[in-house]
């Protein structure tokens, strides 16, 4: 790892129909957030850029080369993809904690790991899913045929480009899509490099093309694309919101948008073990520097045993170590980008202003790195109205709310635009399930926090998204349903 570590980053360009290309020419600095430094540089894609990758996919997707291709043939390369995923490991796992500053324990089995068992699942689901012979009268035969949608455009966000990449870029492919795909400007190199594993595993060219740059820019001119059928996005709030406004001005293609959370972690006086309550729900906000989507961000806690969870949960937080996450021994990573950093600090201060107490962190660390670091921060007396009790932070964050029974809890828990997850940890099976069935929440955990697999959905309600990723309900959005009506 170590040598990997310091390997250097070849300029990246941009992959298109099959072959690596500058583009425009324009690039930008890659800096690696575990010390500020140019790691490489990247290419910002240009509209003209963006087009030509369009045409690629589309002309990839009207020839069949794969949209036609027998289910056997396509189930093989993706299980190709999911093996060379696997034996390249630990090199797309550095070469991702370098891009984007999540700790390398994590990484690894959020990332390549995850990855590949998502390429794995949808190659293992695409021959079976298939059409219907309708229940129509005698004279007439009504088929329904499931069919690829075309072209997908994919938009994805930096906290975990491989593993968001694949929920994307797995169940498009396996549908016989064609796909273009724009990772963040801050975490493109894995998602680069996948491109190149793909064609090695025998997808076609021009069937994966990824562009890189802007959002403003090249996110724009994929989103206003008259020839991307869908937009699969995962993002913030804000951005799903022009992608709406960009299909509306362009072709009306649909969207489907995973955004942000202000997740409700809601511990009750019964909860089967307080003291492992206060450590997982610890890790549940402070892993990869709290720039998880389902982070648990808002912790509230039962009167009764509010002081000394607090306690128990600040000590396994301040136990936590930030630190460079290419160490094994690191359990908060860096924060992405140099914005995001100064965004989670003036969320303190504010909180801070608006009557919160600081019961641990506060402040940036390590600055003599030149990398971008913040400690486990844990805000104490949050009211629901509170900026920080309304508004995501995506960094190590923490806002503690008192309630004392579970109408106010569900009230408070319900009391933000967003509903993407949730925890409860209580041992009364009966208020467990109610608390399932009344918070607003495309996940709710029960006496633990984060966690799941493939097979179930992750998804928001409210201004959380309006789409899922993983399991068979995902893959829905990759297909388009056409009846063939037959008289007989
Ligand atoms: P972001 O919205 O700033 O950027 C996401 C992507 O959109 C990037 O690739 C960016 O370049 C692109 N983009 C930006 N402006 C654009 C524009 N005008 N047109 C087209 N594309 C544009 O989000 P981020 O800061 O990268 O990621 C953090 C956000 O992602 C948080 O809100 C987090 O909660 C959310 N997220 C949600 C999930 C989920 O599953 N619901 C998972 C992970 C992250």
């Amino acid at each position: 790892m170590n040598e990997l570590s310091r390997h250097p980053v070849a300029p990246q360009k941009l992959y298109i129909d099959g072959a690596w290309e500058e583009g425009a020419g324009e690039t930008q600095d890659v800096l690696s957030p575990i010390n500020g430094q140019t790691l490489t540089t990247t290419i910002r894609a240009s509209k003209a850029d963006v087009d030509r990758a369009v045409a690629a996919a589309r002309r990839a997707f009207e020839d069949g080369r794969w949209s036609r291709a027998a289910p056997a043939v396509r189930k093989k390369v993706l299980h190709k993809l999911a093996d060379l995923i696997e034996e390249h490991a630990l090199e797309l796992a550095v070469l991702g904690v370098r891009d984007n500053g999540t700790e390398i324990g994590m990484a690894i089995k959020a990332e390549p790991g995850s990855a590949a068992g998502t390429f794995r699942y949808y190659a293992e689901a695409l021959d079976k899913v298939y059409g219907e012979v309708a229940p129509t009268a005698e004279n007439v035969l009504g088929l329904v045929h499931k069919e690829p949608v075309g072209v997908v455009g994919a938009i994805v966000p930096w906290n975990f480009p491989l593993m968001i990449g694949a929920w994307k870029l797995a169940p498009a492919l396996a549908a016989g899509n064609s796909v273009v795909l724009k990772p963040a400007e801050t975490a493109s190199l894995t998602l680069l490099r996948i491109a190149e594993l793909a064609s090695e595993a025998g997808l076609p060219d021009g069937v994966l093309n990824v562009v890189t740059g802007e959002g403003a820019v090249t996110g724009e001119a994929l989103a206003m694309s008259m020839d991307v059928d869908v937009l699969v996005f995962t993002g913030s709030g804000g951005v799903g919101r022009r992608l709406l406004e960009y299909s509306a001005r362009s072709n009306l293609k649909r969207c489907y948008l995973e955004l942000g959370g202000k997740s409700p972690n809601i511990v009750f006086a019964d909860a089967p073990d307080l003291e492992a309550a206060a450590k997982v729900s610890a890790a549940g906000i402070f892993r990869n520097a709290g720039q998880v989507c389902i982070a648990g961000s808002r912790l509230l806690v039962e009167d009764s045993v509010h002081d000394e969870f607090v306690e128990a949960l600040t000590r396994h937080a301040a136990a936590m170590q930030v630190g460079n996450p290419l160490e094994l021994s690191t359990n908060i990573g860096a924060v992405n980008n140099l914005p995001q950093l100064e965004g989670n600090l003036g969320f303190v201060t504010k909180a801070l202003e608006e009557g919160a107490d600081l019961a641990l962190g506060g402040a940036r660390v390590m600055q003599d790195t030149g990398g971008w670091y913040m400690e486990p921060t844990v805000l104490t007396g949050v009211q629901p109205a509170h900026n920080v009790a309304q508004n995501e932070v995506f960094g190590p964050v923490l806002a503690v709310t008192r309630f004392s029974s579970d109408e106010e809890a569900v009230r408070i828990a319900n009391s933000t635009n967003y509903g993407l997850s949730a925890g409860v940890w209580t041992s009364n099976l009966s208020r467990a399930h109610k608390m399932v069935r009344s918070v607003q929440a495309g996940v709710v955990h029960v006496n633990t926090y984060g966690g799941a697999d493939n097979s179930v959905p992750l998804g928001g309600v409210k201004q959380s998204g309006n789409g899922h990723d993983k399991s068979m309900h995902a893959f829905d959005k990759y297909f388009d349903l056409k009846t063939a009506w037959i008289s007989l």
